[in-house]
């Protein structure tokens, strides 16, 4: 059996290997169409199998020309990390030990390492060390987890037990966000049944306006949630936590968080100002996947009162005695079986420790702010967003530029960034979010826009 797994192992570290190599020649975007993959890897099911060798072979070749170079220190897109060498090794061997990570007396190895990496966390971000974490996809999932907690537990003081009779006849919840909420919390919501929210208007930078939100909350009754950002997609800006806050616990609204990526603001002392006051909300979402440059996937939800958490995802069966302390994994995230990935979060706390958390943090945002005087300087370039932390949304006099500079950057491929649009105008968006991100790197990219711009003139 071992001799099955060495020869695998070794041709796949191989071309690992040779992938994390390739970015310095080969283009950031992928370079042949989803049909060209598809055909590559044989369209249909065959009747009899292969060498596995042969098939991790045609997998190589067919996909990796389908592959975006996320991994590569100018690569801008959406909000996504890269991977850290230490956190790759962590995941394969998540992978290699194939453990359940859903009970603690099962599997205490990885469980054990989880529960480290979440209390490490809790202390590095400044939240409660009394909070529970739970290890799940992404921040959507997380956004899930704490407005299912949220809901389940503003229920119950309402006097209506959900988990019993369902929301169908409960008392109806007044569900509360700002306007330049990330849209996976509306799509968090309508897992947690809990509809579109009410929508409070932003300032310009995509705050909350706490003054409205008091208006919203005082215009009603009954039990409430209030979903807050740290970190707006497009300018980076936090909300005002110490005040919305206030106003919403006033009105006895449960208060999450969606900091995917802003939460870790928290972890570097220079920048933790902006999150200032987020420690007294309910519930918090973030990845690991994004500033943290684990691979892909791990989000992490972290509710104030372990009570509120297990109450929404707790379950027990004959078969699943409760653990002889605390609570079970499983019994957080709305999975039960599932991989080990908060081991490599764990790892990459363990190898950076606190100084290097705040390093990454930091030089992530300075390199954003590096890239924006950069660009500025640019004939015909402005930045819309205060660059508080680590995006960068850049116009040009003449929006219908955008397109046309957005494609001769794909088509140069030397860096990427993601067209969209912020308060009416068309914008070209850059998201530093790789820990490879540096001055070099940052000097390239503003080589590329001049370039390109020239181009398109
Ligand atoms: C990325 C992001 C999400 C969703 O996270 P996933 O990990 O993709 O599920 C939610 N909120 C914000 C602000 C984000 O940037």
């Amino acid at each position: 059996m071992q001799s099955d797994y060495d020869d695998i192992i070794d041709r796949t570290a191989a071309t690992a290997k040779a992938w994390l190599g390739g970015f310095e020649e080969r283009p950031i975007p992928p370079e042949v169409p989803i049909g060209d993959v598809r055909s590559g890897l044989g369209d249909r099911l065959p009747e009899r199998g292969s060498e596995a060798t042969e098939v991790l072979e045609r997998l190589t070749v067919a996909v990796e020309p389908g592959l975006m170079g996320i991994q590569s220190s100018r690569f801008y897109g959406w909000v996504m990390g890269g991977t850290y060498p230490v956190a790759l090794g962590a995941d394969w061997l998540v992978s290699a030990w194939d453990q359940n990570a859903g009970m603690r007396d099962a599997t205490p190895g990885v469980v054990g390492a989880e529960e480290l990496a979440g209390e490490w966390l809790l202390d590095l971000l400044g939240l409660p060390s009394t909070a529970d974490v739970g290890f799940v996809t992404g921040a959507t999932t997380a956004n899930m987890v704490g407005l299912i907690a949220a809901r389940t537990a503003v229920l119950r003081s309402a006097g209506w037990d959900v988990n019993r009779d369902g929301l169908a006849g409960g008392p109806r919840i007044r569900f509360i966000a700002g306007a330049e909420r990330h849209t996976s919390v509306d799509l968090a919501a309508r897992y947690a049944g809990l509809g579109l929210p009410q929508t409070v208007p932003a300032d310009d930078q995509g705050r909350i306006r706490v003054d409205l939100l008091r208006e919203t909350l005082a215009a009603g009754e009954g039990p409430a949630i209030v979903a807050l950002q740290a970190g707006n997609l497009h300018s980076g800006a936090f909300d005002d936590f110490a005040g919305a806050i206030a106003v919403a616990h006033e009105a006895d609204a449960w208060v999450h968080v969606d900091g995917a990526f802003g939460l870790w603001a928290g972890a570097a002392p220079r920048l933790r100002h902006l999150t200032e006051g987020y420690a007294s909300a309910d519930s918090w979402a973030t990845d690991a996947h994004k500033t943290l440059n684990v691979p892909y996937d791990c989000g992490i939800a972290i509710v104030a009162d372990p009570v509120a958490m297990n109450a929404a995802f707790s379950i027990h069966a004959a078969y699943l005695p409760r653990p002889a302390e605390g609570f079970d994994p499983y019994e957080k995230v709305p999975e039960m079986s599932r991989r080990a990935r908060g081991v490599p979060v764990w790892a990459t706390l363990a190898w950076l420790g606190r100084q290097g958390v705040d390093d990454l943090v930091q030089r992530l945002a300075d390199s954003a702010a590096a890239l924006a005087r950069g660009l500025a300087e640019l004939p015909g370039v402005s930045i819309l967003n205060d660059v508080v932390f680590t995006q960068v949304c850049m116009a040009l006099e003449d929006d219908d530029r955008i397109a046309p500079l957005a494609a001769a950057l794909r088509a140069d491929g030397s860096i990427f960034a993601s067209p969209s649009r912020w308060r009416d105008r068309d914008v070209l968006r850059f998201s530093v979010s790789n820990w490879a991100t540096d001055q070099v790197a940052v000097a390239r990219t503003i080589e590329a826009v001049r370039a390109a711009l020239a181009e398109i003139s």
